[in-house]
Order: C-alpha cells, then sequence, then structure tokens
C-alpha cells in the first residue's frame, strides 16, 4: 500500500508516526491494536475436547483453568464464567448490590462496566480519573462523596437521590493498577464493598499482590483482544469461599446437586464458561509468563522511540506497580489536544491499528442522566489518549 505524505511533514502526527514506525517497522497489511498468539498447546487441548466430546459445560478443563487462574493470582478461588462481563454481573450481585441501589465507577471505562451493575438493577454513579494511572482518583472521590453523600447507620447514602451508595467499581485501565491503597481505606470509610473489574490486567500487580485480589470480589475477561484469550470468556476471583461457593451456584443456573433430578434453588444464571474455551484458556495460561515478558519488552521500545518527542508522555507502570502493558499509550500534552484526530488519522492510514479512548460513560444516551461527579480530568483524557499495537506478536520470541 502506498502511504500519503502527511500535510505538515514536519508536525505532531508526523513525529508520533516515525516513532512507532521506528519500533514496528513498515506496515504493508493492518497491525492490529491486540491479537492472539497460538503458539503452545492450545490446538492439542481444543482437539482433546473434540475427541472426548467433552466440549461443553462439563469437562476437566474447567476445574483446571479455576485452580491454575487461583494459583497464579494469588487468589483463594476463581470461577470460570461465559464472559467477562456476566462475571462483573455476578460480582455486583454477590457484593449485596440491590435494586435501586448506586455504584461509584469510573466514567472512563469500556461500557461492560456500567452495563454489568444495569443488570443487577442498580444505577451507575460516574466518578473521575487521574492522569497517572487513567484509574478513580480517591482524592476527588473522596472530595466529592464529602460534597454529596453522608453515612446513616454505617451506609453510605446519596443526600439528593436518597439512594444507598453499595459499592466502588474500580477498572485497571489498559492493565495499569489504579490506587489500591488509598482506594481501600476510602471505602472502608464510606461502608462500600470494593470491586475490581480487572478485565483488562491479568499479569498486572499492585505492590506485589495480583489485581483482583485486593477488592472483595474480581472479575476477568477472556475476550479474544485481552492478553489471554478463551475465546470468550471470564472469572470471577475472591478470597472469600462462601462468596466463591454462591458464585458457582449462580453461573450454573442455581441447579441443587442431586443424582438425577433438576432442582434449582433460586432464579440463577447459564454464565458457565464451555469446557472447549476453558481448554484454550489452560494452553494458554502455559505460555502467559513468555507473552508478558514480549509485551513489556515492546512497551521498552516505545518508551524509548517516544523518548525524544515532545508533546507525547507514554504510559508506564504506576511506582511499585508491574504492568501487564495490556495496550501500550500516549497521551498527548493539553498544549496537543488538537492534534488528536490527526495523529490517529495519520497512524490508521500507515496500517498502524490505533485507537481513543472510549467513549465516556456519562457521554452514551443511556447512561447520560446518571448521578456523576465533576469529571474533567476524564473528559480532558479523553481528548488526548491514544493506544497503539500491542500484540505480543510484535515482539519475536528469542
Ligand atoms: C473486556 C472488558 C470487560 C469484559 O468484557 P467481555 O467481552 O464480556 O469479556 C469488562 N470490563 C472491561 C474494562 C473490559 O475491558
Amino acid at each position: 500500500m502506498v502511504v500519503e505524505p502527511l500535510a505538515d511533514p514536519s508536525g505532531l502526527p508526523h513525529d508520533v508516526l516515525a516513532a512507532v514506525q521506528s519500533v514496528l517497522g513498515t506496515a504493508d497489511a493492518l497491525i492490529p491494536l491486540h491479537e492472539p498468539e497460538f503458539r503452545g498447546n492450545e490446538w492439542a487441548y481444543v482437539k482433546e475436547c473434540i475427541d472426548t466430546g467433552w466440549v461443553s459445560s462439563v469437562g476437566s478443563y474447567v476445574n483446571r483453568i479455576e485452580a491454575d487462574l487461583a494459583a497464579y493470582t494469588g487468589t483463594a478461588h476463581a470461577v470460570a464464567t461465559v464472559n467477562g462481563t456476566a462475571a462483573l454481573h455476578i460480582c455486583a450481585v454477590l457484593a449485596g448490590v440491590e435494586s435501586g441501589d448506586e455504584v461509584l465507577m469510573p466514567a472512563l471505562t469500556f461500557i461492560a462496566t456500567a452495563n454489568a451493575v444495569s443488570y443487577s438493577g442498580a444505577v451507575p454513579h460516574f466518578v473521575d480519573s487521574e492522569e497517572v494511572t487513567l484509574g478513580v482518583d480517591a482524592v476527588r472521590l473522596e472530595r466529592h462523596l464529602t460534597d454529596v453523600a453522608e453515612m446513616v447507620d454505617g451506609r453510605c447514602i446519596n443526600r439528593s437521590t436518597g439512594a444507598v451508595i453499595r459499592a466502588l467499581m474500580v477498572m485497571h485501565v489498559f492493565g495499569h493498577p489504579a490506587d489500591l491503597d488509598a482506594l481501600t481505606s476510602l471505602c472502608e470509610r464510606w461502608g462500600l464493598v470494593l470491586i475490581e473489574d480487572a478485565a483488562e490486567s491479568l499479569g498486572s500487580f499492585y505492590h506485589g499482590r495480583h489485581t483482583g485480589n485486593v477488592g472483595r470480589i474480581a472479575a476477568l475477561s477472556f475476550n479474544g483482544n485481552k492478553v489471554l484469550t478463551t475465546g470468550g470468556g471470564g472469572a470471577i476471583l475472591t478470597n472469600d469461599p462462601e462468596l466463591a461457593r454462591r458464585a458457582k451456584h449462580l453461573t450454573t443456573t442455581a441447579r441443587v446437586a442431586h443424582r438425577w433430578n433438576f432442582i434449582h434453588d433460586e432464579i440463577g444464571y447459564n454464565y458457565r464458561l464451555p469446557n472447549i474455551n476453558a481448554a484454550l484458556g489452560c494452553a494458554q495460561l502455559e505460555r502467559l509468563p513468555e507473552m508478558l515478558e514480549r509485551k513489556r519488552m515492546l512497551a521498552e521500545r516505545y518508551v524509548a522511540a517516544f523518548s525524544d518527542v515532545p508533546g507525547i508522555r507514554v504510559l508506564t507502570e504506576p511506582d511499585n506497580s508491574r504492568s501487564n502493558y495490556w495496550l501500550n499509550t500516549i497521551v498527548l500534552d493539553p498544549s496537543h489536544a488538537g492534534d488528536h484526530e490527526a495523529v490517529l488519522t495519520a497512524l490508521n492510514d500507515a496500517n498502524y491499528m490505533s485507537r481513543p479512548l472510549w467513549t465516556l460513560m456519562h457521554q452514551l444516551p443511556m447512561y447520560a442522566a446518571c448521578p456523576r461527579a465533576d469529571l474533567s480530568v476524564a473528559e480532558g483524557l479523553a481528548r488526548r489518549v491514544i493506544n497503539l499495537p500491542s500484540s505480543p506478536n510484535l515482539v519475536d520470541a528469542a
């Protein structure tokens, strides 16, 4: 493909394009944002499911991926689910979120965070993010709660809506751990349950603890674009054995064990992960450390390539955290926000698939009327963030 020369060959779009080109080389075909890599036992394990007939809701790979995930994350229990959104839905239910409650969450997140809370009948209450991690800003959230909420009998009440603010759902954006210490102590002060949307952060550690192992309950995603894929899938993580038991029960139609009778003791969900998907995930998990190592090398190459590009910051892991670098991210300085579209155009035109932030939740029609804090930091970031191609195969195995 012939790449049209940029109109302004000396501006920021040109500098960004040159930096990306120096990392990835010229692209004759589209370089995706993130594509899965199957170089291990994936085929063997999936074939075994087909050969034995164990492809669906029962089979040994579901048990194995749950044990392997618990071991990898250092969490006592993992319950595999059909996708990350379903895992988040059950997290909300098990955190005690009830119809009419409010759940604090960043406006800067993927739609699944807000949808999962809506499925439980609760209302998202959007809060602002911070520049370092792109995660929820604990200082601004504290100020917001002081303004709009009060503690009544140990519960956090929104003074203007009268609703119980039940939980805080944090999200580790692009794999960078949010400021969990500050957010944990905020939750303690305000009687909130901390839920982690760790969908993007398998392989990311906060102060030595795996993300998802800090809050009361957490969700992972194994969608095709995440660091590890099962085709579609997810998992619930918790250290609480009773929550884990409830998670397994609710995600498997709430069926009561019996040799042949079909007895269900509450309205459950068909949210279990099929065995064939779990098989793919078991093979992926064997290679996760090695894939993360190459993703880390790619991140280092981006940092080096952008080090002398003025007006740009490459997002790096926060102090005392280890990121999985799911998606590499550049942040334009506020004075360059006007170049955002032009940079995206230059990169995508040259076959480097690049994407802006999600549309912020409060700017989508179904969530426009939800309660919210001042969101000026998230709104500013939405005009300045760009994700770059981040697949592990962009760095060759040694
Ligand atoms: C991917 C993702 C999810 C879950 O997505 P599924 O496609 O349902 O597995 C949830 N939250 C965030 C922030 C995500 O990026």
